[in-house]
């Protein structure tokens, strides 16, 4: 009998992976993903096969996931979550009687926040300006609901070279309704080679330091800086009126 793990892998450095997720891919005979994601548990999946496809390759990399582990052991890996725009849901939904097990990880908005300090320490959400398979005017009505209701937002995916401008219509959506001094933190390559780390306000948001590997994680309404350190404040300090 086969198996098929869904293998969220964490931010990329190895030591931020769970023990599950090593385990998994330990116990695989088969890892399928990226070239770029396999390069980040290189030490972990030496003399395994690999099955890798391209960027866009979704649909087919999971057939070929689920029909390898009709048999074998297979992990499928994604970075971060692999349940937050990673592969568990096309995996649930293509899968037939094959035997899944997804593997949670740490997801790039948790990996970025421990880096800034603690801006997700309030109600939070996930906005990816992917528009692939999203239309825009959804994504960029979700920005705005999601200002409105002052929640902390995590934008995924912010900034490629086909659609470099949504990015900035994004920010000056959510400046409608949030002070211009917000704290807004850019992190890119969180926890893993290559880390870079900027903060900003909503006023002084440069978005050219932004790319594909970055998130960035804008306040809400009572978000600060304290020596260096993006805070969120839990309410602890609030007296109950
Ligand atoms: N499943 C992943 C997200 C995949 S979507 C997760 O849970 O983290 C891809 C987007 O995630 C990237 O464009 C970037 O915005 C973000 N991302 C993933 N890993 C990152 C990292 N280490 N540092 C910064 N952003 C990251």
């Amino acid at each position: 009998m086969g198996k098929l793990y869904v293998v969220g892998i964490g931010p990329g450095g190895l030591e931020h992976m769970t023990l599950r997720a090593k385990e998994a891919i330990e116990e695989s005979d088969i890892i399928v993903g990226y070239t770029k994601y396999m390069e980040f548990v290189k030490p972990l999946i030496e003399g395994k096969e690999l099955v890798s496809t391209g960027m866009k390759a979704e649909r087919d990399r999971c057939a070929k996931a689920l029909e390898l582990a009709k048999d074998k052991i297979v992990s499928i890996i994604s970075t971060g979550d692999a349940g937050i725009y990673g592969m568990a849901g096309l995996i649930l939904e293509m899968k037939e009687d094959e035997e899944v097990e997804i593997v949670p990880g740490v997801t790039a908005s948790s990996s970025a926040a421990s880096v800034l300090g603690s801006p997700l320490m309030h109600d939070n959400c996930n906005i990816s300006l992917s528009d692939l398979m999203t239309p825009y005017e959804l994504i960029k009505k979700r920005v705005e609901f999601a200002a409105q209701a002052d929640f902390i937002i995590s934008l995924y995916n912010p900034r490629s070279n086909g659609r470099p401008h949504y990015l900035r219509e994004c920010i000056d959506i959510i400046k409608k309704h949030r002070d211009g001094n917000t704290p807004v933190g850019v992190v890119k390559n969180a926890l893993r080679e290559g880390q870079e780390v900027n903060l900003f306000t909503l006023d002084n948001f440069n978005e050219e330091v932004v790319d594909m590997f970055s998130i960035v994680i804008i306040g809400n309404s009572q978000s600060f800086i304290k020596d260096g350190k993006f805070i969120t404040p839990r309410g602890y300090f609030r007296d109950k009126e």
